[in-house]
């Protein structure tokens, strides 16, 4: 019998010591005063073909981290490398080919259309400021991909306030995949939908990265949509990573008492079982002045003193499955 070679999935994109801080102005001369620290340290890989999910509560840096690394908006510190390339050292028509292949779809799909121009325009828009094809051809294109996303050719004479909001983001979706990505970045694509149609729009996002082989960084706070569309997960807290690891393994044996605490909440499907619940007391610390030592600790339950003065090393405790805490070693903590 012959022998079956596995071929490791190789890394699309690594994000490393990702830092990102907002200033906070004041007084007369808009001096800098303080820096809200969105994004602090935080690596992580994403691998070819495969959905990462990005996940927490809200203000925890994740949108931040996604507008970041496609250079939506500038970092403070850390290198992104996508494709072996380094991201951030990107200028010019550089820096507008790598574009064609990091794409984002918008949260908000009322906000995210420009209302004066018809579908059609919206989603060729990209292959004109690209100078692909002429009139004929991106026509072409435009009708291929509406058809893609469940939309019919009439449609791309329409303009975005006729559609319902399932559409409006199948629209979102159509223009992020016309130059043929290979990464998108899914920024909460399905948050502002009626949960009758998100399942929808993540079904047709599936579809689509089978049929056109994308990898999707998919950013949520609900982890019951992440856990349909993921392989593997982040969870995030105060701009800091505190667990990586597959889907599996997340949601069977979650290490990090905060992703505990999150998995503590999700109902079960059966009414008759019950989840011991773990409830977090107090508000997610400011940004502003986020506590010393593990950021997590003036709301975890297990925190003791190591925990409020030196702040936990990211790292691999068992295979493939990295976490920020002082009380997981080789075998995990459960509360
Ligand atoms: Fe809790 Fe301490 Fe682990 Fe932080 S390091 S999550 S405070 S036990």
């Amino acid at each position: 019998m012959p022998t079956m070679i596995v071929v490791p999935q190789r890394d699309l994109l690594v994000v490393e010591n990702l830092k990102k801080y907002f200033p906070v102005r004041s007084g007369l001369f808009q001096r800098i005063a303080a820096w809200v620290q969105a994004v602090d340290d935080v690596s992580f890989a994403i691998r070819e073909g495969e959905t990462f999910g990005l996940v927490g509560e809200s203000g925890c840096g994740k949108t931040t981290i996604g507008r970041t690394i496609l250079r939506l908006t500038p970092a403070t510190g850390g290198s992104v490398f996508f494709d072996g390339e380094d991201v951030f050292s990107k200028r010019g028509s550089e820096l507008k080919a790598l574009r064609r292949n990091m794409q984002i779809v918008f949260q908000d799909p009322y906000s995210s259309l420009d209302p004066r121009m018809p579908v059609g325009e919206i989603i060729g828009e990209s292959l004109q400021i690209h100078g692909i094809g002429n009139n004929r051809e991106r026509a072409e294109i435009v009708q291929g991909m509406l058809a893609k996303v469940g939309l019919n050719p009439y449609h791309a004479r329409r303009y975005p306030h006729e559609f319902s909001g399932g559409q409006r983001q199948r629209i979102g979706i159509a223009r992020a995949l016309t130059l043929r990505p290979k990464f998108i970045v899914c920024d909460e694509p399905v948050s502002a939908l009626d949960v009758s149609i998100q399942s929808q729009v993540l079904n047709l996002l599936k579809n689509l990265q089978k049929e056109f082989g994308l990898t999707y960084l998919f950013i949520a706070h609900n982890l019951s949509v992440v856990e349909h569309i993921s392989d593997r997960v982040g969870v995030m807290y105060l701009g800091k990573m505190a667990e990586v690891t597959t889907r599996e393994e997340l949601y069977r044996d979650p290490l990090h008492p905060y992703t505990q605490a999150l998995l503590s909440a999700i109902p079960l499907p059966n009414p008759k079982l019950k989840r011991r619940r773990v409830v977090l007391s107090g508000d997610v610390p400011s940004p502003l002045n986020p506590p010393p030592g593990c950021r997590f600790h003036p709301r975890c339950p297990l925190a003791v003193d190591v925990c409020r003065q030196i702040e936990p090393v990211f790292e691999q405790k068992v295979a493939d499955h990295w976490v920020a805490c002082h009380l997981v070693s080789a075998s995990a903590v459960k509360m």
